[in-house]
Protein backbone atom coordinates (compact mmCIF):
# COMPACT_ATOMS: atom_id res chain seq x y z
CA UNK A 1 0.00 0.00 0.00
CA UNK A 2 1.46 3.44 -0.99
CA UNK A 3 1.30 5.99 1.91
CA UNK A 4 -1.87 8.32 1.29
CA UNK A 5 -1.24 12.10 1.01
CA UNK A 6 -4.98 12.74 0.35
CA UNK A 7 -5.66 15.96 -1.16
CA UNK A 8 -9.46 15.58 0.25
CA UNK A 9 -11.87 18.35 1.06
CA UNK A 10 -11.52 20.80 -1.01
CA UNK A 11 -13.80 19.61 -3.57
CA UNK A 12 -15.61 18.09 -0.53
CA UNK A 13 -16.50 22.08 0.23
CA UNK A 14 -17.75 22.52 -3.42
CA UNK A 15 -20.52 19.69 -2.88
CA UNK A 16 -21.76 20.63 -0.38
CA UNK A 17 -24.32 22.61 -1.22
CA UNK A 18 -24.58 24.94 2.03
CA UNK A 19 -21.72 26.99 3.54
CA UNK A 20 -19.89 26.37 6.41
CA UNK A 21 -22.65 28.52 8.82
CA UNK A 22 -24.97 25.87 7.86
CA UNK A 23 -23.42 22.65 8.64
CA UNK A 24 -25.10 22.57 11.86
CA UNK A 25 -28.35 22.06 10.09
CA UNK A 26 -27.57 19.32 8.58
CA UNK A 27 -25.04 17.70 11.27
CA UNK A 28 -25.62 19.05 15.15
CA UNK A 29 -22.35 17.96 16.15
CA UNK A 30 -21.30 21.37 13.60
CA UNK A 31 -22.71 23.44 15.62
CA UNK A 32 -21.06 21.85 19.32
CA UNK A 33 -19.26 24.01 21.73
CA UNK A 34 -15.73 22.80 21.18
CA UNK A 35 -15.57 23.29 17.41
CA UNK A 36 -12.32 23.68 15.10
CA UNK A 37 -10.78 26.09 13.44
CA UNK A 38 -10.31 28.88 16.62
CA UNK A 39 -8.58 31.72 16.67
CA UNK A 40 -5.85 31.32 19.38
CA UNK A 41 -5.38 34.73 21.39
CA UNK A 42 -1.95 34.25 23.10
CA UNK A 43 -2.68 36.85 25.79
CA UNK A 44 -5.33 34.36 26.95
CA UNK A 45 -3.46 30.85 25.86
CA UNK A 46 -2.01 28.97 29.39
CA UNK A 47 1.06 27.51 29.98
CA UNK A 48 1.52 23.99 30.77
CA UNK A 49 5.06 22.98 31.32
CA UNK A 50 3.91 19.32 30.54
CA UNK A 51 3.79 19.90 26.94
CA UNK A 52 7.45 19.42 26.15
CA UNK A 53 9.01 17.99 22.87
CA UNK A 54 6.42 15.71 20.72
CA UNK A 55 8.23 12.46 19.58
CA UNK A 56 8.32 11.78 16.19
CA UNK A 57 8.76 8.10 14.55
CA UNK A 58 8.77 6.89 11.53
CA UNK A 59 8.74 10.73 10.16
CA UNK A 60 12.41 11.04 8.84
CA UNK A 61 12.13 7.52 6.82
CA UNK A 62 10.57 7.79 3.04
CA UNK A 63 7.93 5.20 3.07
CA UNK A 64 8.54 1.88 1.27
CA UNK A 65 6.44 2.54 -1.13
CA UNK A 66 5.04 5.76 -3.40
CA UNK A 67 3.08 8.65 -1.98
CA UNK A 68 -0.94 8.57 -3.50
CA UNK A 69 -2.03 11.96 -3.78
CA UNK A 70 -5.86 11.08 -4.03
CA UNK A 71 -8.53 13.61 -5.13
CA UNK A 72 -11.41 12.07 -3.20
CA UNK A 73 -13.53 15.42 -2.76
CA UNK A 74 -17.23 14.40 -2.32
CA UNK A 75 -16.29 10.48 -1.39
CA UNK A 76 -14.37 12.17 1.98
CA UNK A 77 -12.87 8.80 2.76
CA UNK A 78 -9.09 8.03 3.68
CA UNK A 79 -9.00 5.19 5.79
CA UNK A 80 -6.92 3.30 3.29
CA UNK A 81 -3.75 3.81 4.57
CA UNK A 82 -0.82 1.63 6.16
CA UNK A 83 -0.10 1.97 9.80
CA UNK A 84 2.69 4.30 9.20
CA UNK A 85 4.35 6.03 10.75
CA UNK A 86 3.68 6.19 14.25
CA UNK A 87 3.68 9.12 16.71
CA UNK A 88 4.06 8.43 20.41
CA UNK A 89 4.39 11.40 22.33
CA UNK A 90 4.36 10.77 26.44
CA UNK A 91 3.04 12.66 28.44
CA UNK A 92 1.62 15.74 26.66
CA UNK A 93 -0.11 13.39 24.31
CA UNK A 94 -0.97 10.03 26.51
CA UNK A 95 -1.69 7.76 23.78
CA UNK A 96 0.19 6.42 20.90
CA UNK A 97 -1.23 8.25 17.68
CA UNK A 98 -0.17 7.09 13.83
CA UNK A 99 -0.46 9.20 10.75
CA UNK A 100 -3.50 8.55 8.61
CA UNK A 101 -3.32 11.47 5.72
CA UNK A 102 -2.45 14.87 5.01
CA UNK A 103 -4.02 17.41 3.44
CA UNK A 104 -4.07 21.77 2.59
CA UNK A 105 -6.51 24.34 2.99
CA UNK A 106 -5.84 27.35 1.43
CA UNK A 107 -7.63 30.67 -0.14
CA UNK A 108 -7.64 31.97 -3.65
CA UNK A 109 -5.07 34.85 -4.96
CA UNK A 110 -6.16 37.74 -2.98
CA UNK A 111 -7.10 36.32 -0.10
CA UNK A 112 -5.17 33.91 2.91
CA UNK A 113 -6.74 30.40 3.43
CA UNK A 114 -5.61 28.68 7.09
CA UNK A 115 -8.12 27.61 9.00
CA UNK A 116 -6.33 28.21 12.57
CA UNK A 117 -5.42 32.26 12.97
CA UNK A 118 -2.81 33.39 15.80
CA UNK A 119 -3.79 36.60 17.61
CA UNK A 120 -6.42 37.28 14.79
CA UNK A 121 -4.09 36.93 12.14
CA UNK A 122 -4.85 34.16 8.96
CA UNK A 123 -2.29 32.59 6.94
CA UNK A 124 -1.58 31.88 3.33
CA UNK A 125 -1.98 27.59 3.70
CA UNK A 126 -2.53 25.16 6.48
CA UNK A 127 -1.49 22.00 6.39
CA UNK A 128 -3.22 19.03 8.26
CA UNK A 129 -1.47 15.67 9.56
CA UNK A 130 -4.13 13.41 10.51
CA UNK A 131 -3.36 10.62 13.02
CA UNK A 132 -5.72 8.12 14.74
CA UNK A 133 -5.33 6.97 18.27
CA UNK A 134 -3.50 3.35 17.75
CA UNK A 135 -6.34 2.01 20.84
CA UNK A 136 -8.61 1.88 17.99
CA UNK A 137 -8.70 -0.58 15.05
CA UNK A 138 -10.57 2.30 12.49
CA UNK A 139 -11.21 5.84 11.76
CA UNK A 140 -14.59 5.45 12.39
CA UNK A 141 -14.40 3.99 15.61
CA UNK A 142 -11.56 6.61 16.99
CA UNK A 143 -14.40 9.12 15.45
CA UNK A 144 -16.78 7.67 18.76
CA UNK A 145 -13.82 8.44 21.28
CA UNK A 146 -12.88 11.83 22.97
CA UNK A 147 -9.03 11.68 22.01
CA UNK A 148 -9.87 9.21 18.66
CA UNK A 149 -8.05 11.74 16.47
CA UNK A 150 -4.84 14.15 17.24
CA UNK A 151 -4.14 16.89 14.11
CA UNK A 152 -1.09 18.58 13.84
CA UNK A 153 -1.80 21.98 12.17
CA UNK A 154 1.22 23.46 10.37
CA UNK A 155 1.00 27.24 9.23
CA UNK A 156 2.29 28.55 5.88
CA UNK A 157 4.25 31.45 5.36
CA UNK A 158 5.10 33.45 2.15
CA UNK A 159 8.87 33.46 1.18
CA UNK A 160 10.75 34.44 -1.97
CA UNK A 161 12.09 31.33 -3.08
CA UNK A 162 10.19 27.96 -3.92
CA UNK A 163 10.32 25.51 -0.80
CA UNK A 164 11.87 22.44 -2.82
CA UNK A 165 10.91 19.98 0.15
CA UNK A 166 7.06 20.62 -1.69
CA UNK A 167 8.07 20.12 -5.39
CA UNK A 168 7.00 16.55 -5.38
CA UNK A 169 3.68 16.95 -3.79
CA UNK A 170 3.05 20.39 -6.04
CA UNK A 171 4.39 18.10 -9.36
CA UNK A 172 1.84 15.63 -8.70
CA UNK A 173 -1.15 18.33 -7.90
CA UNK A 174 -0.75 19.06 -11.72
CA UNK A 175 -1.41 15.41 -12.56
CA UNK A 176 -4.29 14.66 -10.43
CA UNK A 177 -5.97 18.34 -11.37
CA UNK A 178 -5.95 16.96 -15.14
CA UNK A 179 -6.98 13.19 -13.86
CA UNK A 180 -10.47 14.50 -12.37
CA UNK A 181 -12.27 13.83 -9.74
CA UNK A 182 -12.11 11.01 -6.83
CA UNK A 183 -8.92 9.89 -8.74
CA UNK A 184 -5.41 9.37 -7.98
CA UNK A 185 -1.98 9.65 -9.05
CA UNK A 186 1.53 8.11 -7.81
CA UNK A 187 4.07 10.75 -6.96
CA UNK A 188 7.39 10.19 -9.59
CA UNK A 189 9.78 10.09 -6.00
CA UNK A 190 8.90 9.52 -2.26
CA UNK A 191 9.69 11.45 0.67
CA UNK A 192 9.65 11.44 4.40
CA UNK A 193 6.92 13.85 6.04
CA UNK A 194 9.74 14.89 7.90
CA UNK A 195 10.82 17.07 4.85
CA UNK A 196 7.21 18.79 4.89
CA UNK A 197 7.79 20.39 7.83
CA UNK A 198 9.78 23.22 9.72
CA UNK A 199 12.91 22.83 11.57
CA UNK A 200 13.10 20.41 14.50
CA UNK A 201 14.10 22.24 16.80
CA UNK A 202 11.21 24.48 16.68
CA UNK A 203 8.73 21.28 17.03
CA UNK A 204 8.88 21.87 20.69
CA UNK A 205 6.86 25.00 20.34
CA UNK A 206 3.33 24.76 20.36
CA UNK A 207 -0.22 25.22 21.32
CA UNK A 208 -3.00 22.67 22.13
CA UNK A 209 -6.66 22.60 22.49
CA UNK A 210 -9.26 19.95 22.50
CA UNK A 211 -11.47 20.79 19.33
CA UNK A 212 -13.31 18.74 16.30
CA UNK A 213 -12.97 18.03 12.52
CA UNK A 214 -13.19 21.21 10.62
CA UNK A 215 -15.40 19.51 8.33
CA UNK A 216 -18.90 17.56 8.72
CA UNK A 217 -19.81 16.06 10.40
CA UNK A 218 -17.54 17.79 12.83
CA UNK A 219 -17.11 15.23 15.24
CA UNK A 220 -15.47 16.86 18.59
CA UNK A 221 -12.44 14.10 18.76
CA UNK A 222 -9.43 15.75 18.03
CA UNK A 223 -6.81 16.56 20.03
CA UNK A 224 -5.46 19.56 18.15
CA UNK A 225 -1.63 20.79 18.11
CA UNK A 226 -1.15 24.35 16.41
CA UNK A 227 2.72 24.70 16.09
CA UNK A 228 4.00 28.22 15.98
CA UNK A 229 7.05 27.68 13.31
CA UNK A 230 5.61 28.77 9.80
CA UNK A 231 6.52 26.73 7.11
CA UNK A 232 7.70 28.67 3.73
CA UNK A 233 6.27 28.43 0.51
CA UNK A 234 6.87 30.72 -2.39
CA UNK A 235 3.34 32.46 -4.03
CA UNK A 236 3.74 30.54 -6.96
CA UNK A 237 3.40 27.17 -5.09
CA UNK A 238 0.58 28.21 -3.35
CA UNK A 239 -1.15 29.16 -6.42
CA UNK A 240 -0.26 26.18 -7.98
CA UNK A 241 -2.32 24.52 -5.17
CA UNK A 242 -4.85 26.51 -5.72
CA UNK A 243 -5.34 25.31 -9.22
CA UNK A 244 -5.87 21.49 -7.79
CA UNK A 245 -9.57 20.96 -8.84
CA UNK A 246 -9.77 22.73 -12.06
CA UNK A 247 -11.64 19.78 -13.56
CA UNK A 248 -12.10 19.83 -17.05
CA UNK A 249 -15.83 18.09 -16.73
CA UNK A 250 -16.51 20.22 -13.21
CA UNK A 251 -14.71 23.77 -14.18
CA UNK A 252 -14.72 25.07 -10.38
CA UNK A 253 -11.80 27.16 -9.36
CA UNK A 254 -11.18 25.31 -6.20
CA UNK A 255 -9.96 27.78 -3.64
CA UNK A 256 -11.21 28.79 -0.24
CA UNK A 257 -11.47 25.76 1.40
CA UNK A 258 -11.06 26.56 5.05
CA UNK A 259 -13.70 26.90 7.66
CA UNK A 260 -13.83 30.29 9.57
CA UNK A 261 -12.69 30.08 13.34
CA UNK A 262 -15.41 28.71 16.09
CA UNK A 263 -16.30 30.60 19.21
CA UNK A 264 -13.34 28.98 22.08
CA UNK A 265 -16.56 28.85 24.49
CA UNK A 266 -14.91 27.44 28.06
CA UNK A 267 -12.48 25.44 26.42
CA UNK A 268 -8.50 26.53 27.39
CA UNK A 269 -6.03 26.64 24.67
CA UNK A 270 -2.52 25.69 26.22
CA UNK A 271 1.49 26.64 24.74
CA UNK A 272 3.95 24.32 25.00
CA UNK A 273 6.51 24.96 27.39
CA UNK A 274 8.65 26.48 24.74
CA UNK A 275 5.89 28.36 23.10
CA UNK A 276 6.17 31.63 22.92
CA UNK A 277 2.88 33.43 25.12
CA UNK A 278 1.72 37.09 23.31
CA UNK A 279 4.71 39.88 23.06
CA UNK A 280 2.63 42.59 23.72
CA UNK A 281 1.10 40.95 27.45
CA UNK A 282 5.19 39.72 28.27
CA UNK A 283 5.84 43.78 26.86
CA UNK A 284 3.04 44.84 29.02
CA UNK A 285 4.65 43.45 32.66
CA UNK A 286 7.58 44.59 31.70
CA UNK A 287 7.09 48.01 31.39
CA UNK A 288 4.79 47.61 34.34
CA UNK A 289 6.77 46.65 36.91
CA UNK A 290 9.36 49.26 36.62
CA UNK A 291 6.51 52.19 36.34
CA UNK A 292 5.15 50.62 39.72
CA UNK A 293 8.48 50.85 41.10
CA UNK A 294 8.83 54.43 39.72
CA UNK A 295 5.86 54.96 41.11
CA UNK A 296 6.74 53.37 44.71
CA UNK A 297 9.97 55.20 45.05
CA UNK A 298 8.56 58.69 44.51
CA UNK A 299 5.67 58.00 46.96
CA UNK A 300 7.92 56.83 49.80
CA UNK A 301 10.43 59.71 49.05
CA UNK A 302 8.08 62.33 49.22
CA UNK A 303 8.03 64.70 51.59
CA UNK A 304 8.53 63.25 54.90
ZN1 LIG B 1 -8.00 19.94 7.52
Amino acid sequence: WPILAQVSYLCLFAFIPLGPSHWKDITASCGGENQSPINIDRRKTQRDKNLDEILFEGYDQAPPGRWRLLNDGHTGGGQRCSAWPLCPPPPALPFKFRALQFHFHWGDLDRNGSEHMVDGRQYPMEMHLVHVNTKYKTTNEAKGHPNGLAVLSFLFKVSETDNTNYNTIIAGLKNISRAGSNDYVDLASTFSLRNLLPSMASLSKYYRYKGSLTTPSCEEVVVWTVFEEEVPISKQQVRREQQICNLPQRPLKMANNFRPPQPLNRRKVYASRDATLSCSSSLASHLLLPLLWAFLVGHFSGPS
